[in-house]
């Protein structure tokens, strides 16, 4: 259990495309009538600028484009003295963190409303955190007066955001998000939106590289950046964040940049501290390993890669350790001079953190090939069990001699299997995939008997047998007496359905485990009268083990499984416009039932509504056969699926 303060920052936010027509009325709604736009004066924005003019029109009544990264104090005071000599009472900016930061600065002297455009994936918008250099230092203060009132995203106007600035503005919200998954003060809602927004990244990131203009990708990224920013203003973050603040405060390194470089080699540094995290953002990338997936992912989409590649000399780094580790802050890794010199070292040379491989090129090759099939099921199918497979194999570090292990259990299973003995199914059901599919086909027959496994031991076409007959034969046992009706949902008889019956021996085998019994016992055939009834004589069938002398027997003493299913009777149903029906029976109070003392059926096949009384009678028999002693009745009614629901 862990404990947490949650605090939800209220900003406004305006999300769509075309958006920047309504930032009039969001500046009305907070009462603005003098704006000041602002602006970092680049020639990208220059269009967007003049649209946001426009659309503010007369209540524009200051400009300012001088807006600069890491938000210098003496831009600041200019900005101010503007603000106060034109007495604007509402502050709109468009643009990136900079733009946002020079309204954040003003607001936090002024305690103006703002109304932020952003135009980059940065995030500062929706955080009431605001860096300032003064003097080449970098500062950090929080407020409320801080975090802007309106955001108003328009994904329009990230389409000029060039590839390379999309990539690197992509991975700075990515790194707010993998910080805050492992940040002491995540909270349940901080992880969700963060390990949306690493999804989100990884997947809008490579369809950015391919297509800049994709504007779903867009869309996705700005959105990712929005949950991503929340993330960065709600909870603390960690060495990443603060190394580069270091390194864009001191060596003035650019943002994004610094952060694209950085974040693999941070993540890298505190995996060992953070395995759960770490873990939850390989799932949400898809990759075996979290750094080395984000650096494969920054290296696929062309973004940097080295702290030297990025301008930064080799005898700064370290300086830049030391003032790293200065002062103390929460991170889950214990910070050192040597542990972070190491890792800006490899930062600085672009090395790829430890890690599996990148196999996502050989594992597309492998999926690609698919493409000439024609039958979508089937490709969807191979293409997934690739996928699976490899991560699967990378994840587990898999050695040749493992695989050759499994090469070989799956050659033996083949060899043991004959017309009577199939390993295979046994081992689909030891490891619960007949249990699963099973279970997807029932859960879609609602109202029906529940469904269970077909097992090893089906014969097709079992002898027909007449109602009330013996299906055991000369074997020794509890007499068994059923009495079976077959219904629809609605409790009318089915009639004319066939039902395949079979079951064990008082030992637990099977008649085709028996090689001196004479033809077959135990199994039959029968067909549903009018009221949708049919009754037969039996033996009290009894807990067994499944074959245990091939390959899958081995497993499961190896890890130190049991090898018995609880006692039970097999049924498959089959009528004429239903849906066929494979289940079991399971004798109540019989063996392996009980999941609590772990002793349960090892094919995992029990389903509660198949758990039915096999009631111990004495004395006269339904059908006036003499029984001395005891006798058991089973007196059950399925209920199956018509084929049109
Ligand atoms: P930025 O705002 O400096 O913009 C980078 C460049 O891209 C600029 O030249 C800008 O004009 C241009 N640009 C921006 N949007 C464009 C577009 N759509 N099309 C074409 N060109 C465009 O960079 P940034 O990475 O957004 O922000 C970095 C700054 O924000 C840093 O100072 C950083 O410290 C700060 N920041 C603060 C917070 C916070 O919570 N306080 C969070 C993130 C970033």
């Amino acid at each position: 259990m862990r404990s947490f303060v949650h605090t939800a920052d209220p900003s406004r936010v305006i999300f769509g495309a075309g958006t920047l027509e309504r930032v009039r009325d969001e500046v009305e709604r907070l009462g603005g009538s003098r704006v000041m736009l602002l602006s970092g004066g680049s020639h990208a924005l220059r269009k967007d600028t003049e649209r946001l003019r426009d659309v503010l029109g007369h209540l524009v009544a200051a400009e300012f484009a001088g807006a600069a990264m890491h938000t210098p104090v003496e831009v600041t005071e200019q900005a101010l003295s503007l603000l106060r000599e034109r007495q604007v009472d509402c502050l709109v900016a468009i643009g990136g963190g900079s733009t946002t930061g020079l309204a954040k600065a003003l607001a936090v002297r002024t305690d103006l409303p703002q109304v932020i455009v952003p135009t980059t994936y940065a995030g500062s918008e929706v955080t009431p955190v605001l860096g300032e250099t003064v003097d080449g230092r970098k500062t950090t203060r929080s407020s409320p007066a801080i975090l802007p009132e309106t955001v108003v995203y328009d994904v329009e106007l990230t389409l000029g955001l060039p590839a390379a600035a999309s990539m690197t503005s992509g991975v700075n919200a990515l790194a707010h998000a993998v910080e805050a998954l492992y940040s002491p003060d995540a909270t349940p809602v901080t992880d969700a939106m963060a390990l949306e927004a690493v999804t989100a990244v990884g997947r809008a990131l490579p369809a950015l590289h391919t297509d800049p203009s994709d504007l779903a990708a867009r869309a996705e990224l700005l959105e990712a950046a929005w949950l991503a920013g929340i993330c960065l203003g709600a909870v603390g973050m960690g060495l990443h964040h603060k190394l580069c603040h270091t390194l864009g405060g001191t060596f003035g390194l650019p943002h994004a940049e610094t952060h694209t470089v950085v974040l693999p080699h941070a993540m890298a540094y505190n995996a060992p501290a953070a395995p759960q995290a770490m873990e939850r953002i390989a799932r949400a990338l898809g990759v075996p390993d979290a750094p080395a997936g984000v650096f494969d992912l920054i290296s696929r989409v062309g973004g940097p890669t080295s702290l030297a590649g990025l301008g930064m000399a080799e005898s700064d780094l370290d300086r830049a350790a030391e003032l790293a580790t200065s002062q103390p802050y929460p991170n889950p890794r214990e910070l050192t001079r040597t542990g972070l010199g190491d890792l800006l070292r490899d930062a600085w040379q672009g090395r790829r953190p430890e890690g599996a491989p990148d196999l996502r090129p050989l594992t597309d090759e492998v999926v690609a090939s698919f493409d000439r099939c024609t039958n979508p099921r089937l490709r969807q199918l191979l293409t997934d069990l690739v996928r699976t497979l490899h991560v699967y194999s990378i994840r587990n570090d898999l050695t040749p001699q493992e695989w050759q292990r499994a090469i070989d259990f799956l050659t033996e299973a083949g060899h043991i299997t004959t017309d009577t003995r199939q390993e295979f199914i046994l081992l689909s059901d030891t490891l619960g995939v007949s249990s699963v599919v099973d279970a997807l086909t029932n859960s879609r027959t609602p109202d029906t008997t529940s469904s269970a496994i077909l097992g090893p031991f089906y014969v097709a076409g079992p002898p027909a047998a007449e109602h009330g007959s013996d299906i055991a034969g000369d074997l020794p046992g509890t007499p068994l007496w059923a009495d079976i009706r077959v219904t629809d949902r609605e409790g009318e008889p089915v009639a004319g359905a066939v039902v395949d019956v079979w079951q064990s021996n008082e030992d637990g085998f099977y008649d085709v485990q028996l090689p001196d019994l004479d033809g077959p016992v135990l199994r039959a055939r029968f067909t549903t009268d009018a009221e949708g009834r049919f009754t037969f004589w039996s033996i009290l069938p009894s807990a067994y083990p499944i074959p245990d002398d091939g390959p899958v027997g081995r497993m499961l003493s190896t890890v130190g499984r049991h090898p018995y299913r609880a006692p039970h009777v097999h049924f498959l149903i089959d009528a004429p416009g239903y849906q066929p029906l494979i289940t079991q029976l399971f004798v109540r109070g019989g063996a392996y039932l009980d999941g609590a003392t772990g002793q349960r059926d090892t094919v995992f096949g029990i389903k509660d509504d198949l758990i039915t009384d096999f009631v111990p009678r004495t004395g006269p028999t339904p059908d006036g056969r003499s029984v001395d002693g005891e006798w058991r009745l089973l007196d059950f009614t399925f209920r199956i699926a018509r084929l049109d629901g």
